[in-house]
């Protein structure tokens, strides 16, 4: 079942139909949300979920509007041995193999095979982060991780952090390495049949409220007032989960405003931009084997990387990250269709143009609802995330993948943030 079905059936949903004082109201329906409303369901407290989009998921999301799937936001089930999706597919039956490389890989300049002495002068860069973080002594200092790697001087330097583009999704310069050296890591795994169409899937038999933007949080009473378009609720307790791109953004007015430590600490965050782009690719594989990767890094702060048929699939997919992806993203879906098909076609060659299809873009960095791909401590902010985790006046918690530990920045990270949240709430008094 696809997350379409789920707000078929969610949609029309008013805001008084049911509950109309719950225990608990938790903002947003991505896998924090949804993990700490089935948590506080299972704790017998009853619990409104208040949905902006008119779906579930959030950041997980399985597209198909190509034909085609593909997940959109979230793929990888990141550190699998203890990431709580890996038992929630086995529980619902969902088939989580490893994640396995099919194809080959090449790399150009410009659209051009890079020439054999730019490989090579290259070579090794990229495992130069992992070399130093594992070897940096961090805990006096922060540093970015630009910082980290300046020695290698501004020809290899660049290089080495650009990989960070396609998994941070944000420009070394702006990135903790305090904060990265923390992060989670261990077996990839994917869900073939979709990460979004997993969380969305999970969240069956709760209360959500779909088409319900949350503009306005009042926490000045004994109880919390919770606004929408479609009138106020009150609850004992709310969990906050929306993107910290939505806060820094203002998109919900907290009254009284946030204490100045919450305030501190989202200004230590800021979000990556990690941007797909899909692209349909109809009648024609140019002779190149499905799953095949072509990475364009000719110009450092440029770079793309497309997935060429995955799975078979009659599609294209371009991952990039940081402010390239800004730009495209600001730029809308046909530019940066446009500027896609001319470097594959450089790649491929001019035949291709006649096979690309429509293009698929969620935009998350111009997306009002998340404002980003995900959560990134600036350097100097690496523990902008446990204070953002802490309760609030006893009855306002801030949870998601922004406050997930070295859990931060995955699916399974919100997961479990939005369960800490959850279990402190149920040990409330009503
Ligand atoms: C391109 C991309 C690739 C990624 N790849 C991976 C990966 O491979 N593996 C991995 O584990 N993670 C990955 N992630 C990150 C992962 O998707 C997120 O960390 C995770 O889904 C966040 O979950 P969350 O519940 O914290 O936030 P969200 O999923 O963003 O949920 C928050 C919800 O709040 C809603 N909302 C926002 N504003 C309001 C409002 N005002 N009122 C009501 N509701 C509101 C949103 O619509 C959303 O549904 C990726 C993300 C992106 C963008």
């Amino acid at each position: 079942m696809g997350s379409g079905a789920l707000a078929a059936g969610l949609a029309s949903r008013p805001l008084s139909a049911r509950a109309a004082e719950p225990d608990v109201i938790v903002i947003g329906a991505g896998a924090a949300g949804i993990a700490a409303a089935k948590q506080l369901q299972a704790a017998g407290r009853p619990t409104i979920v208040l949905e902006a989009r008119d779906r579930l998921g959030g950041r997980t999301f399985t597209d198909s509007s190509l034909g085609p799937a593909y997940d959109a936001g979230a793929m990888f089930i990141h550190w699998a041995e203890r990431n709580p999706w890996t038992e929630i597919a086995r529980e619902l039956g969902v088939p989580t193999p490893d994640e396995s490389w099919g194809g080959g890989f090449q790399l150009f300049a410009n659209g051009k095979p890079m020439v054999a002495s730019d490989r090579t002068r290259r070579r090794g860069a990229f495992g130069e982060i992992d070399r130093r973080l594992e070897t940096a002594d961090l805990h006096e200092r922060d540093l970015s991780v630009a910082q980290l790697l300046s020695d290698l001087g501004p020809d290899l330097a660049p290089v080495a952090s650009s990989g960070l583009l396609l998994s941070i999704g944000e420009e070394s310069s702006r990135i903790s390495a305090r904060d990265y050296q923390r992060l989670w890591s261990g077996e990839d795994y994917v869900v073939p049949s979709g990460y979004g169409n997993l969380v969305a899937r999970y969240g069956a038999g709760l209360d959500i409220r779909l088409n319900q933007p949350v503009t306005a949080i009042d926490w000045s009473g004994s109880r919390v007032a919770i606004t929408t378009a479609s009138g106020t609720l009150r609850a004992r307790a709310c969990i906050v989960t929306v993107p910290v791109g939505v806060l820094k953004a203002g998109g919900i007015r907290f009254t009284p405003e946030l204490p100045a430590r919450s305030r501190d600490a989202l200004a230590g965050i800021g979000m990556g931009a990690l941007t797909k782009i899909a692209l349909k690719v109809e009648g024609e594989r140019f002779g190149i084997a499905p799953g095949t990767t072509y990475f364009e890094a000719g110009a450092g702060s440029r770079l793309i990387s497309f997935e060429l048929f995955p799975d078979n699939r009659d599609l294209v997919i371009g991952y990039c990250g940081g402010d390239f992806a800004r730009d495209l993203s600001t730029a809308g879906p046909a530019a940066a269709r446009e500027q896609v098909v001319d470097l594959l076609a450089a790649m491929i060659g001019g035949e291709f143009r006649k096979a690309a299809g429509p293009v698929s873009f969620p935009a998350w960095w111009t997306d009002p609802f998340s404002h980003g791909s995900y959560s990134v401590c600036l350097p100097g902010h690496a523990n902008a995330r446990d204070i953002l985790a802490e309760p609030i006046g006893g009855k306002l918690w801030l949870a998601g993948e922004a406050t997930a530990g070295g859990g931060a920045m995955t699916a399974g990270g919100a997961t479990l943030a939005g369960r800490t949240a959850a279990a402190a709430v149920a040990r409330l008094k009503v």
